[in-house]
């Protein structure tokens, strides 16, 4: 039995670690057609900005490592180019074959290009691989840029505008929303954009980029531009394999990670999946996501019967030291999905004031009518990631908000005041809701 794996980073090599696990006698073989596999794309903002000092820190395992310790065939250079599903092959583009038993299809996603005249000038990049991580540092230390224009203010946008202010250079921040990392909500992320003001980092919102000119972006003189207009999933050799997309325009699965294809499986940024508050498709290409997608996939495609339940929409990131996350839906979202959202917002410290304690900011959405939490969002510079994950967990429990106005959450000065903020932050709702 040959298990073949498209694509070897988080979720590729989470789902061939785990089907290894699970079978030992099933081989395992991963085509990469990039030189590297197991990396962390997360840290490559870090890898600018000179937090993290070389691009193998960002490896997690190298080829040889699988080879050697996992008994997993790691090919890099290896592009498939077709899948034929009736003769279980795959074809390379060097035109060799490979007889598969069970595939898995993890072919990430790749950063939109789309609609931006002069995507291809030497000066613009994507921070995507870790080759785009070398090329662009490379071209911050030779050419010495000193004006940048990061295009997109989602949460890579922000990273990378960050990165590039931290290491001296003067940036402008373009985005078409009115709003920062999508969230439609102003009121909510104008800590954000004070912060970022604070930085001197110049954003402008409502402000669409169609064309980049040499040594200009709509008007803003600038030696560098990072391209963050968001990603589009790799879903071309699936499609033409006639595996389903969904709705979302990636590739559709099961719970168990299988397409429509029998013993074919797909997993990661290709895929769309489920957002567990609404019910419905959500494409949300995340790492975390992606290494949980992966590990049910391989476990599938070795036999074994799990699931992967879907999302409820977390995410975090940190801008110019601020912290901000945000879970489920906002109160705008809400609403369209037909629910009747109420919100409240409160302004709290995340510690005592004797032991330092800051502002943070909580919000909570809960639905009128049934009194269900529906999302969430915690900003602040501390303790914004354990606050959230309590939101997470809440809204994957289904849980109300006056539930969740019981929780037994932890106290001490060093962590956080006696009344957490969430717990603040719940009760203001509540006397909303009633
Ligand atoms: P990818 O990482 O895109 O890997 C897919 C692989 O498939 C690629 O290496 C590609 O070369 C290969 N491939 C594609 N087509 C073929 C083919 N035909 N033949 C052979 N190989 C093929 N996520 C978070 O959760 N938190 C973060 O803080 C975060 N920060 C990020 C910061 C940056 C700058 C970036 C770029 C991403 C960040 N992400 C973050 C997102 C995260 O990195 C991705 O969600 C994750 O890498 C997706 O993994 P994947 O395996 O599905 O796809």
């Amino acid at each position: 039995m040959r298990l073949v794996i498209i694509g070897g980073v988080a979720a590729g090599m989470s789902a061939a670690a785990r089907a290894r696990r699970l079978d030992k006698a099933l081989e395992v073989v991963v085509l990469e057609r990039g030189p590297a596999v197991s990396y962390g794309a997360c840290g490559l903002p870090y890898y600018l900005s000179g937090r993290v000092k070389s691009l193998d820190e960002l490896v997690v395992y190298t080829p040889e490592y699988f080879r050697r310790e996992r008994n997993i065939t790691v090919r890099t250079g290896a592009e498939v180019a077709a899948i034929s599903h009736p003769q279980r092959q795959v074809a390379l583009a060097g035109g060799e074959r490979l007889h598969y038993d069970r595939l898995v299809i993890a072919t990430g996603a790749r950063p939109d290009r789309r609609a931006i005249e002069g995507a291809g000038l030497p000066h613009v990049f994507a921070l995507h691989t870790l080759e785009d991580g070398r090329r662009l540092r490379e071209f911050l230390d030779r050419q010495r840029p000193r004006r940048a224009a990061v295009i997109g203010a989602g949460y890579i946008g922000l990273e990378i505008a960050d990165a590039l202010r931290s290491s001296g250079l003067e940036v402008t921040v373009f985005e078409s929303e009115p709003d920062v990392l999508g969230r439609q909500d102003r009121e909510l992320t104008k800590s954000v954009q004070a912060r970022l003001a604070a930085h001197r980092i110049e954003l402008r919102l409502e402000s669409r980029v169609g064309a980049i000119e040499p040594g200009r972006v709509a008007g803003v003189a600038c030696d560098l531009v990072v391209l963050a207009a968001g990603v589009r999933p790799n879903v071309e050799l699936a499609a033409e394999a006639r595996v389903d997309l969904g709705r979302t325009g990636a590739i559709r699965v099961s719970e168990r990670m299988e397409t429509n294809l029998t013993g074919v499986y797909a997993a990661g940024d290709c895929v769309e999946t489920v957002h567990l508050v609404t019910g419905g498709p959500i494409y949300l290409p995340l790492g975390t996501t992606a290494n949980k997608m992966g590990r049910v996939a391989g476990a599938n495609a070795a036999g074994a019967r799990e699931r992967f339940a879907g999302v409820v929409g977390t995410f975090i990131v940190q801008v110019c030291g601020l912290g901000l996350g945000m879970t489920g839906l906002s109160a705008v979202q809400a609403r369209k999905e037909g629910f009747d959202p109420v919100s409240a917002r409160i302004e709290a410290r995340d510690r005592p004031r004797y032991f330092d304690g800051r502002p943070t900011t909580v919000e909570l959405v809960a639905d009128r009518r049934t009194r269900r939490l529906l999302g969430g969002a915690v900003i602040g510079e501390d303790g914004v990631a354990g606050r959230l994950n309590v939101i997470a967990a809440a809204l994957g429990a289904r849980i109300g908000v006056d539930q969740f106005e019981q929780l037994d959450l932890a106290y001490a000065p060093p962590f956080a005041p006696v009344w957490d903020p969430l717990l603040v932050a719940a009760q203001q709702l509540a006397k909303l809701l009633d």
